[in-house]
């Protein structure tokens, strides 16, 4: 199996290349040849840990099963409470797929835990004996997700940016916490914007460090997009043998989505024969991609808006690209890339866009309506969610009753734990939140009668290792000492 970029149907790479260097040489992003039909009527019988095998050995065709079978294993036995990494939960007539059990209680954990097995031998399929240096802008999920697994893993460094003020307390407190030898974290001045491009550019010019190579933890990585296709099967796979479904039956899923990575996964597990009815795209106030599945217009020159889920606070959604180059092709994909860069905008073609809204729906919601959603829900089924998961489930309750709505089973993705949005959980639930964050942890869980995770208890008493904040003009320094030391 070959993978190419999204910008040049020639320019071919194997998985473990792809996978090695994150970005494809002309700053595409990698996407399979071919999507290879998972056994469907097998799937009721399979393992959470088989599902993820078997979807990632049908893109990396380097790796046997058993290898991947030991990589699932140290990437998902230990780091996830009660070893499901995607437990269904069933709220109101949907279904919300917990993706929040593992080390930093968000979603990112699940591809985050896995990539560093995938990275560090694919770098030896490739005999390559450098060692790997992570560049990682975040919003603030990705970068405590991606410390946690690359945290002390032999041959690899890992450097994140976070924007100033653009990530929760307890988001920063992960990350500038977090003690692993070969860990750099700083704080840039700007939004996450301004970070993502700071880390492209030094990709595209990147700074002389003899034995290092750097490479990608973003979900731009194809070894991150994968891990992500398992579990719309697994979700599948539930609701087949809890018998809320049959073999054949169309299930659609709801994702909160910031850069398009979590809910094109859902679109490569369709293109894998997962019988998916709508993929709907739930945006914040950043709405960019309401726009986009509505008009065929994507325009980026807007207001950046903080919002209570700033992971979702995003105006370049970066893996869109792959879906308008699965849709129009590697060349008009490459001229629509360079408009938005040159001038922040591009129009897909209405054939184009038509074709795209028989699979997509898109919606978005307001900070208002995220706080009601997760007041209401907790009234009304005793369900907490965290505010980028209210997202989706606001978008959901609209979107059901709209003209585009169906009745078929849905599952809403539940990308975070409550307990690591507290202040905008217990706003929602009409408390006042105090400036401290562990009270808040306490405090809500008073209230509501759940538990706190101890992935967050815990950092009560963390020691800051990672202090300072440093200018975008100042990254590209910042990298070439710290890849250096
Ligand atoms: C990253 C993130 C999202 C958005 O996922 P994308 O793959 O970027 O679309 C949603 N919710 C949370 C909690 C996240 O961390």
């Amino acid at each position: 199996m070959q993978f190419y970029s999204t910008k040049n149907a020639n320019l071919k790479a194997s998985g473990t290349e792809a996978i090695v260097r994150g970005l494809a040489p002309d700053g595409g992003l990698y996407l399979p040849s071919e999507f290879r039909a998972f056994p469907m009527e097998k799937l009721s019988r399979l393992t959470g840990e088989e599902i993820s095998v078997k979807v990632l050995a049908s893109l990396f065709e380097e790796f046997d099963e058993k290898e991947l079978s030991e990589c699932v294993r140290a990437a998902y036995s230990e780091n996830f409470e009660n070893g499901d990494i995607s437990p269904l939960v069933p709220v109101g007539d949907a279904w919300s797929m917990e993706l929040f059990h593992g080390p930093t209680c968000a979603f990112k954990d699940v591809a985050l835990c896995l990539l560093p097995h995938l990275l560090t031998r694919s770098m030896k399929k490739c005999g390559i004996k450098d060692e790997v240096c992570i560049l990682t802008a975040t919003s603030g999920d990705t970068g405590s997700a991606a410390l946690f697994g690359f945290s002390d893993v032999k041959g690899t460094k890992i450097i994140v940016f976070y924007p100033d003020g653009g990530v929760s307390p307890m988001q920063r407190k992960q990350m500038v916490t977090c003690p692993g030898k070969n860990t750099s974290v700083t704080a840039v001045k700007g939004n996450f914007d301004d970070a993502q491009t700071g880390v492209k550019a030094i990709f595209a010019a990147p700074p002389e460090v003899s034995g290092v190579r750097f490479s990608s933890a973003n979900s731009i990585n194809i070894g991150r997009l994968a891990p992500q296709i398992a579990y719309y099967f697994k979700a599948y796979h539930d609701l087949m043998n809890e018998g809320k479904i049959r073999l054949g039956d169309k299930v659609n899923f709801v994702v909160p989505t910031g850069n398009f990575g979590d809910i094109l996964a859902g679109y490569f597990a369709k293109k894998m024969g997962l019988p998916v009815g709508k993929l709907v795209c739930a945006s914040n106030e950043n709405r960019v991609l309401t726009d986009f599945f509505e008009t065929g217009v994507y325009d980026r020159r807007r207001e950046f808006r903080l919002t209570s889920s700033p992971s979702m606070d995003i105006l370049i959604s970066s893996n869109l690209e792959r879906l308008i180059s699965m849709t129009v092709g590697t060349e008009k994909c490459g001229e629509l890339m360079n408009q938005l860069k040159e001038t922040g905008v591009y129009t897909l073609e209405d054939k184009a866009l038509k074709q795209l809204k028989q699979e997509f729906s898109a919606g978005y919601a307001d900070d208002k309506e995220t706080r009601k959603t997760i007041r209401e829900t907790f009234e009304k089924f005793g369900y907490l969610m965290d505010p980028h998961t209210a997202v989706a489930h606001a978008v959901y309750n609209k979107w059901k009753k709209s003209a585009e709505g169906n009745d078929l089973p849905t599952v809403i993705l539940s990308t975070a734990s409550p307990y690591k949005f507290t202040k905008a959980v217990l706003e929602a639930l009409g408390q006042v939140p105090t400036a401290d964050e562990y009270e808040n942890l306490v405090k809500l869980s008073d209230l509501t009668k759940t538990a706190i995770p101890a992935a967050l208890s815990r950092l009560a008493d963390a020691e800051v290792k990672h202090p300072d904040g440093i200018a975008v003009s100042e990254m590209q320094e910042f990298v070439k000492i710290r890849a250096g030391k």
